[in-house]
């Protein structure tokens, strides 16, 4: 894998850093390991022992730069490891290394990375989604099996639909957030990407469960992920899953203006794909979706001024040496360190949490998350599971939205909701939109 990232990675720009010499110190210790348990008749290895994982640059990995895709951290290098790291590490898994994001996680293209633009392994010339491209674009180009991203409104099931892989995003609590660099506390979740369920599934059974480092995760067992997939599941099984007795819902608000046809038609086949194999499925109605959008672009944004103001340049991140007062030294450091969409955000926050708009905004915007949260509290007393579009449209193409912020939050006008809810959310490649005839449905111009 680290040859075939040293062959494509040029072109795709998925990894912020390749940890070489980490990962292959990691790899012989897991063949000792392996080594070690062979013989032993009731010895089972984790599943991950030897498996290389990439990592989010938003995430912590002990001695290796963590940047956020952001100026302001080019030279942090933490010196501990994120909870779900040292998860990995026990498992044996092996870390490739971190890759592209926006910058803290804030964008849906992983264009307002501060260093590079990661290419959709699809099609060069389209974004992988975001803001965790890196980690998608790595996986749909097979430069390595699994990754961690995280999400705050969408940023691993957007960028899994636009790359044509499976990405979770967890209940909120269910994954500790030790080690996650903060964008905004009350929504963030780190999540798994994989090329079918089972690895994804593997990838999170591994890393959820209480840590007491983080008080928003929660103290409840994590249950067998890949064993609650059944038979048909199986690698290797071709026998087709029988849904019969599982009621599917189809929001009636998911299906309007904005979403693309064709991405609708794939999507709807889908879900006659599941009526097909016996499920039951009916119409639901979250009927305050269409307030989502402008609750997350509050509440986030609040969030994130809050948890961004520690990047003074003199308790974390970039410093302005050369400014001649205090006040200055603040100003300089977090003008050169964050870029455009960073500042709007935290000038955004800053004037909905500010004295005299705090009620008008901040408030009535949590008001309204309840009542979305509620309205997923009403829809599961009917069904067992909730379908829809991952993303109204395809991978768009690089440039064509970066400079147009409201057309860029509507991509993720699908996947905020979960967020807002602590609910999960799963997106699963069910199509293709777009995609040429004779890329045969391999990843465009990759060997
Ligand atoms: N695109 C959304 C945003 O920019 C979601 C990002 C995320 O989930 N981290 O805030």
């Amino acid at each position: 894998l680290l040859d075939r990232t040293a062959q494509l990675d040029d072109q795709i720009q998925a990894y912020l850093a390749v940890l070489a010499d980490q990962a292959l110190a990691q790899a012989a210790e897991a063949d000792v390991r392996r080594q070690e348990l062979h013989g032993d008749d009731l010895a089972v290895p984790h599943p991950l022992l030897g498996v290389p994982v990439a990592v989010k640059d938003v995430i912590c990995v002990s001695g290796a730069p963590t940047t956020c895709g952001s100026r302001m951290l080019e030279n942090f290098v933490p010196p501990y490891d994120a909870a779900v790291v040292t998860r990995l590490k026990d498992a044996g898994a092996v870390l490739l290394g971190k890759t592209n994001t926006d910058e803290f996680a804030m964008g849906s293209s992983t264009e307002n990375s501060a260093y590079q633009v990661t290419h959709n392994p699809w099609d060069l010339q389209r974004v992988p989604g975001g803001s965790s491209g890196g980690s998608a674009a790595a996986v749909a180009a097979e430069m390595v099996p699994i990754a961690l991203g995280s999400d705050t409104g969408g940023s691993v099931r957007q960028p899994a639909a636009l790359c044509g892989i499976v990405g979770i995003k967890p209940t909120y609590g269910r994954v500790s957030r030790y080690g996650l660099v903060a964008y905004a506390s009350s929504l963030d979740q780190i999540g798994a990407f994989g090329r079918d369920v089972r690895d994804a599934a593997l990838l999170l059974g591994t890393v959820a469960g209480h840590d007491s480092r983080d008080s928003t995760s929660m103290p409840l067992p994590v249950p067998d992920y890949v064993a609650g997939l059944g038979a048909g599941t199986a690698l290797g099984a071709d026998a087709a899953p029988d849904l019969n007795g599982v009621r599917v819902g189809v929001p009636r608000e998911y299906w309007g203006e904005g979403l693309d046809e064709a991405v609708g038609d794939v999507v709807r086949a889908a879900i006659d794909q599941l009526a097909a194999l016996g499920a039951e499925v009916r119409e639901v109605s979250l009927p305050h979706t269409d307030y989502a959008l402008p609750v997350y672009y509050l509440i986030a944004p609040a969030e994130c001024s809050a948890n961004l103001a520690r990047y003074d340049g003199v308790r974390f991140g970039l410093s302005a040496p050369d400014a001649p007062d205090i006040w200055e030294a603040y100003r300089l450091a977090r003008e050169r360190g964050f870029g455009a969409e960073v500042k709007r955000r935290i000038m955004l926050g800053t004037f909905a949490l500010s004295a005299g708009y705090y009620d008008a905004f901040y408030l009535k915007a949590q008001k309204v998350r309840t009542l979305i949260k509620g309205d997923f509290d009403a829809a599961f007393e009917q069904v067992d599971v909730i379908v829809g579009s991952t993303s109204p449209t395809p991978a768009f193409k690089i440039g064509e939205k970066v400079d147009d912020p409201m057309q860029m939050y509507l991509s993720d006008v699908f996947t905020l909701s979960c967020n807002l809810a602590g609910i999960c959310g799963l997106s699963l490649p069910c199509g293709f939109v777009g995609v040429p005839e004779e890329t045969d449905h391999k990843p465009a111009q990759l060997p």
